[in-house]
């Protein structure tokens, strides 16, 4: 299996790395800095140098059963098992991610309602939220770059599944279930406004998130509001 760097520091952006399982263009690492496509959040893109200087590009990041499976581009060449490779994100795109992603922290924070679904990209993200009534879309945004503003600091720590049972609060989202079975789970706490389990990637505080808009607020369904987010600069 693949150790997660990214895991315990989302600011990592390259890393030295052994190829343990290569499947057509699929190469499977012993570590890496990649996040996998999940919880609503894009896998990483980037670039995978070889040892003999070869570069070609990473343009997705997925989970496998053997580990974090690294997408190269149709085509190329895959290293092979045992070879040593450097592999560097695309920080500019994951930055976004990630400011977007712990955007939807604050959201989630500010909003009273389960939340049912969501997607995070570039540039944009939305939350599905389980409510009936329509929302006062200029408060929640007011309120949402107050708590940007207010530069709350993130951190993380890790409880055992028996005490996240013992926790059930803890478990705001209704759609995205901390992942079970590793014997851990990772909290992230933007410190004062919103604590969850989380395996994405986030920001060291909110105000690196920067200014944000809420674009449009939207009614999908009878139970459904969702909530579409963009970044304001
Ligand atoms: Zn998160």
């Amino acid at each position: 299996m693949t150790d997660e760097l990214f895991r315990k520091d989302g600011y990592l952006k390259n890393c030295d790395s052994l190829v343990i399982a290569v499947d057509g263009v699929s190469v499977v690492l012993d570590r890496t800095v990649f996040y996998p496509t999940g919880g609503g959040q894009p896998g990483d893109t980037g670039v995978m140098e070889y040892a003999d200087g070869t570069a070609v590009h990473i343009i997705d990041t997925v989970k496998t059963e053997s580990g974090i499976a690294h997408v190269l581009e149709e085509g190329v060449s895959p290293p092979a098992i045992g070879d040593t490779v450097t592999v560097e994100i695309d920080w500019l795109r994951r930055h976004k991610l990630m400011r977007m992603h712990s955007c939807m922290h604050l959201l989630c924070s500010i909003v009273p309602f389960g939340v049912t679904g969501g997607s995070i990209r570039e540039d944009s993200a939305r939350l599905d939220f389980d409510a009936q009534d329509p929302m006062d879309k200029e408060a929640i945004n007011t309120e949402l770059n107050r708590r940007i503003e207010e530069d709350y600091p993130m951190t993380m720590r890790w409880i055992t599944e028996e005490e996240l049972d013992a926790q059930p609060d803890l478990v705001r989202t209704m759609s995205v279930q901390p992942p079970r079975g590793t014997g851990s789970i990772r909290l992230v706490n933007f410190e004062g406004v919103d604590l969850q389990p989380c395996g994405g990637t986030h920001v060291k505080s909110t105000a690196e998130i920067g200014a944000v808009r809420i674009r449009k607020i939207e009614k999908k369904g009878k139970h459904n509001r969702r909530v579409n987010i963009v970044f304001d600069e």
